[in-house]
């Protein structure tokens, strides 16, 4: 269960609301977030929920019986909209691309994408600064400095910059030059970095974990929003599989499923999805048709000299056919 508080109540009238509570065999947890107050209530016994109703101090109440529940259109019926500013939107009905290299390699390369993504009406770049790779000898990413200079050339041209945040110590460093941070497959439990970035004043998306069940990413979800941010939009970015024919098994069953389940926006990324370049523009059609609100792309002038994922990036031809292809699919949907 889970009751909304109103913004002005006394702490009398809180007292009240949670002696009733613990008098009913609930445990309750408040929740604040940067919008409002929230006790989140966890107890076996069934009760007329609309006895809260009636007393001072709620707003809303409402039974949610999954382990995640601020997250949960049983919460919250209309979907999330994620405002970042400057007229830029998630699920605002225009869906998302997000694109850019999988790590940002120098300032001349930003520059140059950022004129393709402009040019067709992308207004959130993604880039790596910090690489979660498999062998500790890969490029693992150009680090601060170059999100420095990544977001002054964002600045400078009007984008929104999306990266990768990996450990608890990198949130500080990395906020000024943060739009949305993104949490990698590889940390989608990681549950002191959830929590810590659930206090920070910026949007999360966070990646479905690489043998993360869509409950868990929900469960993760609602670590961030029960530590104060409501900010949130998952992706789905494919999972581990016995299928060895490609890189992941992009599950675009979790679309539909996750659109019924929580009012978060919910974007796929196929080029991890499905780590073949020539398969991503397919799949990406696939993801749209399925429902998502976006989509996370990799993208490279030259694929084959990227450092990294140059395999899956698609090259700047490919990537404005695939944009072209996404606006007329929309358009029938
Ligand atoms: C990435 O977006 O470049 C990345 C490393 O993604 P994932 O965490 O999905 O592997
Ligand atoms: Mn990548």
């Amino acid at each position: 269960m889970i009751i909304q508080l109103k913004d002005n109540l006394s702490e009398t009238e809180k007292l009240a609301i949670k002696k009733k509570i613990t008098e009913l065999g609930y445990q309750s947890t408040e929740v604040k977030t940067q919008k409002k107050n929230y006790l989140i209530c966890i107890g076996k016994n069934e009760v007329d929920i609309r006895m809260f109703g009636q007393l001072k101090g709620v707003a809303d109440v409402h039974r949610v019986n999954e382990d995640y529940k601020l997250v949960s259109r049983k919460w919250k019926v209309s979907d999330t909209t994620i405002d970042l500013g400057d007229g830029i939107k998630i699920n605002n009905g225009a869906k998302t691309i997000m694109a850019g290299p999988c790590s940002v390699e120098s300032e001349d390369q930003i520059r140059d994408m950022v004129s393709v993504l402009k040019k067709n009406g992308v207004g959130i770049i993604r880039g790596g600064v910090f690489k979660p790779r498999s062998s500790p000898y890969s490029f693992q990413g150009h680090g601060l400095e170059a999100l420095k200079r990544f977001h002054a050339v964002a600045r400078e041209t009007g984008m929104k910059i999306i990266t990768e945040v990996m450990q608890v110590s990198q949130v500080e460093q990395m906020y000024p030059y943060v739009d949305i941070f993104q949490v990698g497959a590889r940390n989608s439990q990681n549950f002191n970095l959830l929590s810590v970035l659930g206090e920070v004043d910026k949007p999360v998306l966070i990646k479905r974990g690489i043998s993360g069940s869509i409950d868990e990413l929900l469960q993760s979800a609602e670590y961030v929003f029960s530590s104060g941010n409501e900010r949130l939009i998952l992706c789905e970015r494919g999972i581990r599989t016995y299928e060895k024919a490609y890189r992941n098994t992009l599950d675009l069953n979790a679309v539909p499923i996750l659109k019924e389940k929580t009012h978060l926006p919910v974007i796929v990324d196929p080029s991890h999805g499905i780590g073949i370049r020539r398969f991503v523009e397919p799949m990406s059609l696939a993801a749209i048709a399925a429902g998502a609100d976006g989509l996370m792309l990799e993208i490279h002038r030259e694929p084959e000299n990227a450092l990294s994922d140059g395999f899956q990036s698609l090259n700047f031809e490919e990537f404005e056919a695939l944009v072209n292809k996404v606006k007329l699919l929309y358009s029938l949907l």
